[in-house]
Order: structure tokens, then sequence, then C-alpha cells
């Protein structure tokens, strides 16, 4: 009936609202955060599959609002994507994580590489190279120790700014990574475009390996694609001992996972990585 038709249209309406008033909330609460250094940073290690050594870890942002629980990133870096606030937050991100890793030296640990994550907005400002040039020179941390972790669709991005920002981080020593691989619209033909490093394959196809069948085949894939490529791969989302063995079998270089350890504070790491780190 009608009545009912308008009522369902003032329910949408009613939670559409409502869904606007949450999302400018938070992203007020965001524009804040920064100068109210809410934002830390958790490490999550990646090792060598055979010898099983820590090799580097991965900076994952948090978001810990005074009074309120810890916010994963899923609900906040879109937000900070679509204002622009992801290039001054992406710029903390790169400071702190190379920051902690001349920390750790200085403490007399061995050197391990870091990972960062850039999103797409913050790939394409012009500035990128030059702020993570300025933060190696600042931290002193060597250029090889740190590797940005892309997403496919930076590949596809035939842009002036993407190319070249692509080649001045290779230049410098910089890693790059390609992040959840096989999720995004990857044209193999951009993969060899770029000085890729390491490919990463994405978790939704680690998890169900090596029991479905298709999954392990797709991960057989991208590790015998990255290694023809001459590239290193990484499997993330490890859970289980299974797992880990059907990636050492298949040649997987690196593993990353719950299996090793969560993403935890810089404390929680360096404590954790004592313990297992046997010379
Ligand atoms: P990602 O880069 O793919 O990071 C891996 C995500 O998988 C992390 O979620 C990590 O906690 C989770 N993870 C790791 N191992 C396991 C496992 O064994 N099992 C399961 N189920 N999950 C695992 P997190 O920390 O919530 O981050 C989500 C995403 O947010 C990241 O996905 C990344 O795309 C983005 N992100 C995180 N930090 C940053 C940042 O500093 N800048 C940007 N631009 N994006 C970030
Ligand atoms: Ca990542
Ligand atoms: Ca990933
Ligand atoms: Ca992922």
């Amino acid at each position: 009936s009608k009545e009912l038709g308008r009522d369902t249209f003032c329910f949408f309406e009613e939670k559409m609202n409502r869904a606007a008033t949450e999302r400018h909330a938070l992203e007020v609460q965001l524009r804040q955060a920064l100068e109210r250094g809410e934002f830390q940073l958790h490490y999550q290690p990646k090792a060598n599959i055979r010898t099983g050594q820590v090799i580097g870890v991965e900076a994952l942002l948090r978001w810990k609002p005074a009074g309120q629980a810890l916010v994963a990133p899923d609900r906040f870096i879109a937000i900070l994507e679509e204002t622009g606030l992801i290039v001054p937050v992406g710029a903390w991100v790169f400071r702190e994580a190379c920051g902690q890793m001349m920390k750790w030296q200085r403490a007399g640990m061995r050197p391990l590489q870091v990972a960062v994550n850039v999103s797409a907005r913050q790939f394409r400002h012009p500035e990128l190279v030059q702020q993570i040039a300025g933060v190696l020179r600042e931290t002193g941390l060597a250029p090889q120790l740190l590797e940005v972790e892309l997403t496919e669709s930076m590949l596809i991005d035939d842009s002036e700014v993407v190319s070249r920002t692509m080649a001045e981080l290779g230049r410098m020593g910089v890693g790059i990574a390609i992040d959840d691989f096989g999720t995004g619209q990857s044209s193999l033909r951009y993969l060899k475009r770029f000085n890729v490093d390491t490919l990463k394959i994405d978790r939704s196809f680690v998890k169900d390996t090596p029991n479905d069948s298709e999954d392990s085949a797709i991960a057989k894939a991208v590790i015998a694609l990255g290694h023809g490529l001459g590239m290193k791969v990484v499997a993330e989302g490890v859970e289980t001992q299974a797992q880990l063995d059907f990636l050492h079998a298949h040649g997987c270089d690196e593993l990353q996972g719950y299996l090793l350890s969560r993403p935890v504070v810089a404390q929680a790491f360096a404590a954790w990585f004592r313990l297992q780190d046997v010379p």
C-alpha cells in the first residue's frame, strides 16, 4: 500500500541520515586525532619460511580515541582517504615506523625490515618520495630496510606521478611490495613494467589451503609467477601449521600471520622477538 511504501521510505531515509551523521562524527574526530596523538602502530613479524628467522615487520595503523576502544583501520582508512587526511597521517606512519626501527637498532636489536602500507591517494601525492627521503634522512634508517606495500590498482595507474614515484623509490633502494595480490584488477603486463620486489599472496587464498584445491592452485600459481619474475613471495594470514607446510613445500619465501604472531604494540613485539630470536 501507499502507507507502507512511505513508511519504508522514511525508514531508509532515517537509516541513511544516521549513517551520514555517524560518518561525519568520525570525520570530525579523525581530523583531531593526529594532533592529539591518538594514532599508534602495531607490528606483525614476517619470517623466512625455510629458516624461521624473523626478517622484518609490517607496521599496521590503529586509532585509540580518548575513552574509547582501539579502532581497526577498516573503519577509518577509507575516511582518511576520502578527506585527504591520509597524507599527513601516512607521513606520521612513515616517521613512527622508521623511528621505531632505529630505536630497536640502537637498543642492540638485529636490524629488521619494516613494511608500510601506502594507499592510492597517498601514492599519487607528488611529494611522497620527498616525504620518505626526509624520514630516512631524519631517522637514519637504511632505505633497503624500508618497503612500501601497494595494491594492484597502483600498477594499472599510468599517470606520470605513479611511474615517477615507482622509479624513484627503486633508485633510492626502497622496496616495493604488491599487497593482497590476486584480489584486484591485476594485469600481468604491468607487473613487469615496474620494479616490484615482492608479491604478497592475499589472505583469502591462503585461508583454505591445503584443503581447497582451487585456492591451493592459486597460491601455487602466485608463487611460481612471482619467482618467474624474480620476485620474493610472501604469504599473509598464515594461521595453521598445515598452511605453513603447504607454502613451504611450494617454495613460498616468507610468512606472516597469527601462527607467528598477531600485530602487537612495539614493546610487546620487542619482548616476543627477544625470546624467539635464537642466534
Ligand atoms: P593488510 O595490509 O592486508 O594487512 C593485513 C591485515 O591482516 C591486518 O589487518 C592484520 O592484522 C591482518 N592479519 C594478519 N595476520 C592475520 C591472520 O593470520 N589471520 C587473520 N584473519 N588476519 C590477519 P588490520 O591491521 O586490521 O589492517 C587492515 C588493513 O588496513 C590493512 O590490510 C591495510 O590495507 C590497511 N592499513 C593498515 N595500516 C595502514 C596504514 O598505515 N596505512 C594505510 N594506507 N593502510 C593501512
Ligand atoms: Ca599490507
Ligand atoms: Ca595484505
Ligand atoms: Ca588484506
